[in-house]
């Protein structure tokens, strides 16, 4: 097949009777096409490319972030365990609701938050609720969103597996270009693709990636009887828009650092959380655990503002820099935190999604707007 080829094939031509039967009984993963929410050719191309990215032995799209969130949880729901799941409280906002009311209330999953990060980091607390009451299932995400805190995976991880328990790592905003948290002891990373591995702000992805051959068959059977797939014409296009992960997340992640330091030193900025400057609580945790590779994409910041000054600068600020519900792509975006998430946060905390123009242009764009 060429490579810009998109197979939108649903059923595939068949062989004789023993060629169908071994078509339809063969365990999923082999690439026997049979039927498309089985296996698709595009899906599994862009499947490859992905697992050389995250470096690991599989990868398994689905059709958003939290469709792969979704099908890894799913996989691990045993009615007879009665152990708890632990999350962080700072998850991103989506998957905390989605343990609230899926697994706690609809599936009867014992679901713990650890304690947010109070006198003690959010790696502590989470640390303690694994010791407190061991559990079957740990969930972390290395950078938090929006506050930006690190999580310390290596730690999580090995407490979590001394207790039997399984590791899932929302990796969405450290991304691959940092970190590989199957290395880091994670049976599966996640991922929304939509985020910075699709970069452009216009393919709603999500991937599972795992080492483990006996989780991937139980993620591809999972996968196929909820019928939780992507289009081969979104995997086809995220294929594409992979080629420049490497090339966009480095210049991401440098620009980000730059403009850190820039918002740092601005007198109309109270407080800037990037774990790249010296003054982040994890700046040591995250140079060790990203190996030197940089620190993300997204810079959360304090605006020195009342909350109608703070209105006024997302007015001001979106005529260069557009107000998006979402990151990761290409172009800068900001988000008004507390308009998107709700009442937990200030008014006057501002998401930068840094993208890929020159720094001084988007540095132009954030300082007429906050000396405003
Ligand atoms: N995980 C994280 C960390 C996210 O920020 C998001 C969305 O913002 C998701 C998962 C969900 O991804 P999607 O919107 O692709 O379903």
């Amino acid at each position: 097949m060429s490579d810009s080829v998109i197979d939108r094939t649903i059923g595939f031509r068949l062989g004789g009777v023993d060629d169908t039967e071994t078509a339809f009984t063969t365990p999923l993963g082999e690439e026997l096409f049979s039927y498309a929410r089985r296996e698709n050719p595009t899906v599994a191309d862009c499947e490859h490319v992905l697992a050389g990215i995250e470096m690991s032995e599989w990868c398994l799209l689905a059709p958003s972030g939290m469709a792969a969130i979704n099908t890894s949880l799913s996989i691990f729901n045993d009615a007879n365990d009665h152990r708890p799941w632990i999350f962080p409280s700072d998850a991103y906002s989506g998957t905390a609701e989605y343990a609230a009311e899926v697994l706690q209330k609809q599936r009867g999953t014992k679901v713990r938050f650890a304690d947010l990060a109070g006198p003690n980091s959010t790696t502590e607390n989470l640390l303690s609720a694994i010791e407190d009451e061991p559990p079957a299932l740990v969930y972390i995400e290395p950078i938090s969103n929006p506050l930006l805190d690190i999580i310390d995976v290596p730690a999580v991880a090995e407490a979590a597996r001394r207790h039997g328990a399984h590791v899932i790592v929302d990796n969405t905003i450290g991304t691959p270009y940092l970190f590989h948290p199957l290395n880091a002891g994670a049976d599966l990373v996640v991922h929304s693709a939509t985020k910075f591995l699709a970069g452009h702000n216009n393919i709603l992805a999500g991937v599972i990636g795992t080492n483990d051959a006996d989780l991937r068959a139980r993620l591809l059977s999972h996968r196929n009887l909820i019928g939780s797939v992507i289009s081969p014409d979104d995997a086809g296009r995220l294929k594409t828009q992979l080629a420049t992960f490497a090339v966009r997340l480095d210049r991401q992640n440098a620009t980000a650092m730059e403009l850190a330091k820039f918002l740092d030193k601005h007198p109309a900025v109270a407080k800037v959380r990037y774990s790249g400057l010296p003054s982040h609580a994890d700046h040591e945790l995250a140079k060790e655990m990203f190996n030197q590779r940089g620190f993300g994409a997204l810079i959360t910041f304090d605006l020195a503002r009342d909350a109608a000054g703070c209105s006024r600068f997302v007015d001001d600020v979106s005529s260069s820099i557009p107000h998006i519900g979402s990151m990761g792509d290409v172009t800068t975006s900001f988000l008004h935190i507390r308009a998107c998430f709700g009442e937990d946060y200030e008014p006057s905390t501002i998401r930068l999604s840094v993208g890929i123009e020159p720094v001084d242009q988007i540095i132009k764009g954030l300082d007429e707007a906050l000396q405003a």
